[in-house]
């Protein structure tokens, strides 16, 4: 739902082409499709092969590119970044992609996710001499990959990556080629697609439907593409495997028109709704979502309870994204400015609220108080997510341990701090069977370490949270 002030936040969006000679502007329409993913900066890198270019800034994909800018972008290559990050700023140094430029060859970096030992690393490579430019973990790669002692350049990027532990896609971009890396756990959708002769990557498939392009497959855990003026050579870093795809990709953050791994977002949230009707029935008037991202859940509750499904709640789509909001009271205020409940549709009815999940319970209060203004005799909240107990290192803003209201509070405690008539949370286990996993897998290749506390990869003890990111 409403990302800024729910305290639940998506770190980035990635778009790669090569092979096309309107790269940069097909990766600006790539960025625009990607601009849920982050909205608090935006870069484009492009390469004619001769050298790289750039142009980055703060703000939205529209804010930091003008039609000159994107112009003068000449090249057949592209690598772009939309971004998220929280306290400390904005600092247009840590707005990717990132660029290094050499004697030798220039290299650009593009990146999704949150390395957990970025700052072992940092320390290590200081102590070695490595000056940093940013307060970003995505630094690291490019530090790693100058000081490597091997020859090509696959070779220094594949030692390179052996080294980063955590959630990571990278597209990396020099003048003569792009390369493109998924972390051993494929903890962030990635996939690529084709556009005549020419490669796409993205971060959702939406972005491949904006420009054009045909999906070909998803990035593999521990795959390394290498594309060039040869075409596409794949190659693995790394053969310890084990696919822990983002479960909240598929309930909170993707679009609802992307697939991740042949999986639509759309479809499993509706199935979601469904699961969430049989493990949670209520007799009531109308079922209505929190706008946007619940939306297709709630249609699932709807058809399986027999349930009307209304438009309860609506969203103001011309209010500006309320970036940081220091103080609970500006958090408050921003859901009522972003939301609000339709009277001729709840007034005198039992509501069933589908919501996404819940982060530190301030927004669901606040609809519930809303919807009972409005007329709503009982209110009972439904959450396609299971209770968000544990912070995520992976990349994904959900605020510290403390401040999880699940963290501290039992279900029926929560249903009293949010004023509702009842509550109820998904299972793990529905949420599984909700997105349609088979059980080949442990935990079916989803990540749930924010419901389980079971992370897929080791956690150090100065692991940085994405929300600390900016302060290291
Ligand atoms: S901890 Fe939660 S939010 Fe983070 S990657 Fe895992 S499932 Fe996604």
């Amino acid at each position: 739902m409403l990302a800024d002030i729910k305290g639940l936040n998506e770190e980035c969006g990635v778009f790669g082409i090569w092979g096309h000679p309107d790269a940069a502007q097909l990766t600006y329409y790539g960025l625009h499709s990607l601009q849920h993913r982050g909205q608090e900066g935006a870069g484009i890198v492009v390469t004619d092969g001769e050298r790289l270019r750039t142009h980055k800034g703060s703000g939205l994909v529209n804010d930091v590119f003008s039609k000159g800018e994107i112009e003068g972008l000449i090249g057949h290559g592209a690598i772009g970044h939309v971004r998220y990050s929280t306290a400390g700023g904005n600092e247009l140094a840590n707005v990717q992609p990132l660029l290094f430029r050499s004697q030798t060859s220039s290299l650009a970096l593009a990146h999704n996710g949150n390395l957990v030992n970025a700052n072992a690393l940092k320390h290590q490579l200081e102590s070695q001499g490595s000056i940093f430019q940013t307060t970003s973990d995505t630094e690291v790669l490019a530090h790693l990959i100058k000081r490597s002692g091997y020859f090509t350049l696959t070779e220094k990027v594949k030692n390179a990556l052996t080294m980063l532990k955590g959630a990571y896609a990278f597209l990396v971009m020099t003048e003569n080629e792009m390369m493109v890396a998924l972390d051993p756990n494929g903890l962030r959708p990635l996939s690529l697609g084709m556009l005549g002769d020419a490669y796409v990557v993205a971060s959702e498939t939406c972005a491949f439907d904006v420009v054009g392009a045909t999906y070909v497959r998803d990035v593999q855990p521990g795959e390394l593409l290498i594309i060039n003026e040869d075409g596409l050579t794949v190659d693995t870093f790394s053969t310890s495997v084990q696919r822990s795809m983002c479960s909240m990709e598929y309930i909170y953050f993707s679009r609802p028109d992307s697939n991740i791994e042949g999986i639509n977002v759309h479809a499993a949230r509706k199935s979601l709704g469904k699961k969430m009707y049989e493990e949670a029935p209520i007799e009531a008037d109308v079922v209505t979502g929190v706008p946007d991202s619940s939306i297709s859940a709630a249609i699932g509750y709807a058809e399986a309870s027999g349930i009307p499904y209304e438009i309860g709640l609506i969203k103001n789509r011309y209010v500006g994204r309320t970036f940081i909001q220091p103080s609970q009271e500006l958090r408050e205020l921003g859901v009522k400015m972003k939301l609000s409940p339709v009277r001729a549709i709840v007034e005198g009815k039992r509501v069933v609220m589908v919501d996404d999940s819940i982060v530190r319970g301030t927004t669901s209060r606040r609809i519930v108080k809303m919807l009972r203004a409005a007329g709503a005799t009982e209110v009972h909240v439904r959450i396609t997510a299971p209770p968000i107990a544990h912070p995520c290192y992976y990349g994904i803003d959900t605020s510290e341990r403390a401040e999880l209201i699940a963290s501290k509070y039992s279900v029926d405690e929560i249903r009293d701090i949010i004023g509702a008539d009842s509550l109820a949370f998904i299972s793990v286990e529905g949420l599984m069977e909700g997105i349609g996993r088979s059980n080949a897998e442990p935990n079916c290749g989803q990540c749930l370490a924010c419901f389980t506390g079971r992370y897929p990869t080791e956690i150090y003890p100065d692991t940085v949270l994405p929300y600390e990111k900016e302060l290291v």
